[in-house]
């Protein structure tokens, strides 16, 4: 029997009423004849939760700390008592010693006044094998054949604590040995997500939002039938619904526009959920977990499209724009690798590109190296820099033939601000950089401009 697998989302698993309709929504798949494959993020809050913990271990706050820990306890085991999986003795000793580890690792840092990224992964790791312990339980009170796994012995990274990178062959085999016997046997596997474990054994994390690429991760290597992504929202929106309160469900999506949307912003998807489907072409659907009959987005390689010209809006906050002046004047022959080396030394990925003869414009996302990548600079350029900046993007298959396209959505941001615009290789997207501030009012200008209110919303 082919797998199935179906994560949930933090929002999706917070109380055990939504835990309850996981159940439901699980029980209905395996009632369908596939054999789901349960990928869970933390409860709702507890990452912050526990990173905060660490915060304060490294504060020296032992007090605070000590109670924290305590009410993480205390709300897997309360929700564990509505969901009838009190009884269970194997998470009562699972969860004590999970809290335990956790504990051990606070009061480390505590001792050290210090952080390490191991340490943090350690703690933020807790979320998860919290939840699916939780989850497996659950589901066994239930009366479903559940079988936890630990997600370390099946998804393999390298050491790159709180943002480390899947080790794609180990991770296929390790998945293939830890998870497809228990889907040959038509057991639930159930793992949380998020996490993996580096080759010297110790635990890390695939970054913030990582549980989509878990999923990814295993049912590419379990070749899956098709990965869900369930979470609180109908499916992928016209836009970011936290800017654009009547965005639409964009009912199909292609691999390529489902990528560019999460690196350019959209959350509900981590921004590497969509590869690992692509190499093995499973087909990624986002649902909501509240209603899971509705149809959600379904993304697939070559999806029905219609006639629409594009499929979404997506936007990135705090961005940094660096403009990067050569000082001879001119776009010498190096130069551009002199720059792009200044970002790779500090391991800093850059967003957005655009040039003239004598500079170069990038975004950068995440600015913590933005000193030492300014002094790199300065050695062969002039370097100003701009920081709440904001990325807005369009993204659709349609903008690479049909080059009206792209006009339309220039002409329709006349009045705004745009501080760059570029469009990539792919020219799949159609990027604007402008500062924070006009990012809400040029989003909401723009989808209201291109995606006319459809019938059943009128
Ligand atoms: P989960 O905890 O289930 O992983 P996330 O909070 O990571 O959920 O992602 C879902 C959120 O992504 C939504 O609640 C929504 O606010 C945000 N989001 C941003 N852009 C989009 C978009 N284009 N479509 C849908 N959701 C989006
Ligand atoms: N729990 C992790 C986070 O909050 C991973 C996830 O939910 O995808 O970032
Ligand atoms: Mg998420």
């Amino acid at each position: 029997m082919r797998a199935v697998v179906m994560k949930f989302g933090g929002s999706s698993v917070v109380d055990a009423a939504a835990v309850d309709r996981v159940i439901g929504i699980v029980d209905g798949e395996r009632t369908r004849g596939r054999t789901p494959v349960v990928v869970v993020s933390a409860l709702g809050g507890v990452t912050d939760t526990l990173l905060a913990l660490a915060n304060a271990a490294r504060g020296g706050n032992a007090g605070e700390v000590r109670e924290g820990v305590a009410a993480v306890l205390a709300r897997h085991l309360e929700q564990a008592g509505e969901l009838g999986a009190a009884a269970d003795p194997a998470l009562a000793g699972a969860l004590d010693g999970l809290i335990r580890e956790l504990q051990s690792v606070l009061d480390t840092i505590q001792a050290q006044g210090a952080s390490d990224p191991p340490a943090l992964d350690a703690v933020a790791a807790t979320g998860e094998l919290l939840s699916s312990r939780l989850m497996a339980a659950a589901l066994a009170a239930r009366g479903l054949p559940a079988t936890w796994v630990d997600a370390r012995e099946a998804v393999r990274t390298d050491d790159r604590y709180t943002c480390a990178a899947p080790l794609v062959d180990e991770t296929n085999a390790a998945v293939q040995a830890a998870i497809g016997p228990v889907v040959a046997a038509g057991q639930i596997a159930v793992l949380g997500g998020f996490i993996g474990r580096a080759p010297d054994g110790t635990t890390t994390t695939l970054g913030r939002g990582g549980s989509d690429y878990s999923a990814s991760l295993v049912g590419a290597a379990l070749a899956a039938s098709e990965i869900q992504i369930c979470t609180d929202v109908d499916g992928m929106l016209t836009a970011d619904p936290r800017i654009v309160y009547d965005a639409e469900v964009v009912p199909h999506l292609s691999f390529a526009e489902a990528s560019e949307l999460a690196y350019f912003g959209a959350k509900v998807l981590h921004p590497s959920t969509i590869f690992p489907a692509v190499s093995r072409n499973i087909p990624v659907r986002i649902l909501n977990s509240r209603k899971p009959d509705a149809q959600g987005t379904l993304i697939t390689a070559d999806p029905p499209t219609g006639n629409r010209p594009f499929a979404a809006l997506a936007c990135k906050r705090g961005i940094t724009v660096i403009d990067i002046t050569s000082t001879r004047m001119l776009m010498a022959h190096g130069f551009l690798l002199r720059v792009f080396e200044a970002f790779e030394a500090n391991e800093t990925a850059v967003d957005v590109v655009t040039t003239s003869e004598v500079s170069v414009s990038v975004t950068i996302d995440d600015n913590r190296r933005g000193p030492e990548i300014v002094a790199a600079l300065l050695e062969i350029a002039e370097v100003t820099v701009e920081e709440q900046m904001a990325i807005l993007t369009v993204v659709g298959d349609r903008l690479a033939t049909n080059s009206t396209l792209a006009a339309r959505i220039i002409g329709a941001m006349t009045g705004f601000p745009l501080r760059m615009i570029s469009q990539a290789a792919s020219r799949k997207n159609l990027t604007i950089v402008l500062p924070e501030a006009s990012l809400a009012p040029a989003m909401m200008h723009l989808h209201r401009e291109l995606f006319p209110i459809t019938e059943t919303t009128r």
